[in-house]
This record gives structure tokens, sequence and C-alpha cells, in this order.
């Protein structure tokens, strides 16, 4: 274990039992995040609605090459995930609740961390939502060091890594998993 995974393992054992537990994670070096243009340009396309209204969301969050180059140079990565079970694949409903369950989680891991002097850059589920309103592009970013940047945002590639570190993508049929990253520095 490294000293970062011996200070980061006691803070995921004292969350709170009201967030969802993390289905799988696993330690990477940052380095071995596989980026793709490809997945970076599909949030042109906008479907999710959320291009060019944040600072974590492209363009804002900047350009995918220079994301790359400063999470290569964090010391180390937990990638996690959690799963959630839904009624049925058109369960969209089910779909958001799981999105602000994984997001709660997400929040929780930032509380604890904040209690110690571990530096991270957490990219989470979806756009930012630590402001009630974001900023972009009026004004800088409230929180640069909170913030969080969907990792496909930043052009990671999230199904080709899933396969690289052996984390499942999918979960089986009428269940949807979401990722997170914390890039220690
Ligand atoms: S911390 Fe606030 S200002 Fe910064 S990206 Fe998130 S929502 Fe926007």
């Amino acid at each position: 274990m490294t000293d970062i995974q011996t200070e980061f393992a006691p803070l995921l054992a004292s969350l709170p039992s009201t967030v969802c537990s993390i289905h799988e994670s696993v330690w990477i070096s940052p380095c071995d995040l596989p980026f793709s243009a490809e997945v970076r340009s599909m949030c042109e396309v906008n479907r999710c609605g959320k291009y060019g209204t944040s600072w974590s969301c492209p363009p804002g969050c900047g350009e995918w090459e220079t994301l790359r180059d400063e999470f290569c140079a964090c010391k180390s990565a937990f990638v996690f995930t959690t799963c959630h079970i839904l009624e049925d694949s058109f369960d969209i409903e089910g779909m958001q609740t799981a999105a602000e369950d994984h997001q709660k989680l997400d929040n929780a891991i930032a509380e604890a961390l904040s209690r110690t002097d571990l530096r991270y850059i957490h990219l989470g589920m979806g756009t930012c939502i630590l402001c009630k309103t974001c900023t972009y592009p009026d004004a800088p970013c409230r929180h640069p060091d909170k913030m969080r940047r969907p990792p496909e945002a930043c052009g990671i590639d999230v199904c080709a890594m899933s396969k690289a570190i052996g984390i499942r993508y999918m979960n089986g049929p009428d269940t949807v998993t979401y990722f997170s990253i914390l890039l220690f520095k």
C-alpha cells in the first residue's frame, strides 16, 4: 500500500451508512487513463444539454490534451463505480435517482477528504453541481480545487478504461453503473 492508499482507506470505511456503497474500485497509475479526441468531441453533440454551461464541461473545462498531461502528473488514481437496480431499461426516473445517489457518495468522499491534507482532482458523475448556479462564463469558477468534471468531458474513454482495469462498465440488464475517479497529487 502507498501512503495515499493507507490514508484514504480509513476514510472510505468511515463514510456514513446513508450513502450508497462502492461497487468496484481499483488503484491505477493516472498515466494509464485512456484519452480519446473522439470521446471529447461527443460532448459537442450536446446530448446532455450541458455543453458550454459550466466550467466542468467543454469548452470551459479546458483542452483534453492539457487535462491528460495534468492528470498524468498526479501520483495515483482511485477509480470506483456504483451499481443501481432499475425497474427496467426505460426507467429514466430510476437512472436519475441513481445518478443523485452516486453524487451523494461523491459528496461524502469529498467531505471526508476535506478533513485531510490530501490534494486531489475529482472527476465525478455528470456536470459539476457544487454551486446552485455555475459562474460560467461570466466569472471564474468559485471552487477550482473542488469542482468536479465528468471523465468523458476530459476526454477519458471510460468504456476502454473499464476493460483495461477490470472494472465492469455494465453490470447486467436493468442496472445502471456510474464511475468516478479521484486523482491524488
Ligand atoms: S464549483 Fe461552481 S463555479 Fe465551479 S464548476 Fe462547479 S458549479 Fe461551476
